[in-house]
């Protein structure tokens, strides 16, 4: 600490200062805290971008309540936040390898942004092709302050005619995942695209497609910086980690993307066409619902 100067350890004060009132306002009392014990298991511990996973056991310390920096706004919508018990596997967050909460958009700010955001989308020619054969731009929906983020590929048939994603067949098996397998309603969370259009005849989306659609989703996963992604198949888990690493590679282990916590699990359509991939597609929502502090619901939603 010794070798920081003086505007280095105040912005690091700072930086914790906000990290611990974000966490307090989110419902989190106590924090865990690496002391050497033995590591978590190797299944869930983080792929993280820039530090070591943690290599100890987190113990929970209690946070002091803070005064909150600015007043809450009253319009704000309410982020899906449960609060749970940290379980003891979850790993220590990285206090500063993520942006400072300056840098996160105000929840208030976030609804207006989005819509900015899609009226671009609902307008854009960057893929002559694509905009000549849509009926509808399909942006994205859900909690503009969602803890978790759905991402899956493209528009289909059924998003296509009603400008929203993930309402066919496989929208309907997303929302079984998200209701029945987690116990959260769908308006808890955010579902988006890679792209915004849908390619005819349901074909994969190309390079050329992917590269023009892609800023669109990267400002949107900025606006609504979710503690967590889900990354829905192939192609939204390549090219948002920017890796050509396969499914079964990438499956069963915590990757970051821009320090958000991220999983990948099979495409719902994929499990249509696969039923017997639904067993690890739900061991990956429970991983996912360990580390966010989820308990399994005690009964499937109806
Ligand atoms: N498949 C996707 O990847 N996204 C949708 O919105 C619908 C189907």
């Amino acid at each position: 600490m010794s070798s920081l100067s003086r505007d280095e350890h105040l912005r690091m004060v700072r930086s914790v200062r906000q990290r611990l009132e974000s966490l307090g306002r989110a419902g989190v009392d106590r924090i865990p805290v690496p002391v050497p014990a033995a590591a978590p298991p190797s299944s869930l511990a983080p792929v993280v971008e820039a530090s070591p996973p943690p290599a100890a056991r987190p113990e929970l310390l209690p946070v002091e309540p803070r005064r909150p920096v600015a007043p809450t706004p009253t319009p704000t919508p309410t982020p899906a936040r449960t609060p749970q018990p940290t379980p003891a596997t979850l790993p220590a967050p990285s206090l500063f390898g993520e942006p400072d909460q300056a840098e996160l958009v105000p929840h208030a700010e976030r609804p207006a942004l989005l819509a900015s955001l899609a009226a671009e989308v609902t307008v854009c020619t960057r893929c002559p092709h694509l905009a000549a054969s849509r009926t509808h731009t399909v942006f994205g929906s859900g909690n503009p302050s969602a803890r978790l983020m759905f991402i899956g590929e493209a528009p289909g048939a059924d998003e296509d005619r009603t400008g929203q994603p993930f309402v066919g067949r496989a929208g309907m098996l997303l929302t079984d995942m998200i209701t029945k397998g987690m116990g959260l309603d769908r308006d808890d969370v955010y579902i988006a695209n890679v792209l915004k259009s849908r390619p005819p005849e349901n074909r994969d989306p190309e390079p050329p497609e992917i590269a023009n659609c892609l800023p669109y989703l990267e400002r949107q996963i900025s606006i609504v910086r979710p503690e967590f992604l889900c990354l829905l198949g192939r192609v939204a888990a390549q090219n948002l980690l920017k890796t050509a690493l396969s499914m079964g590679r990438l499956r069963k282990k915590w990757h970051r993307y821009q320090g958000i916590l991220t999983i990948v699990t099979y495409h719902p359509s994929y499990l249509l066409r696969n039923p017997a991939a639904k067993k690890d597609a739900w061991e990956d929502l429970q991983m996912l619902m360990q580390q966010m502090g989820i308990a399994r619901p005690s009964r499937k939603k109806e």
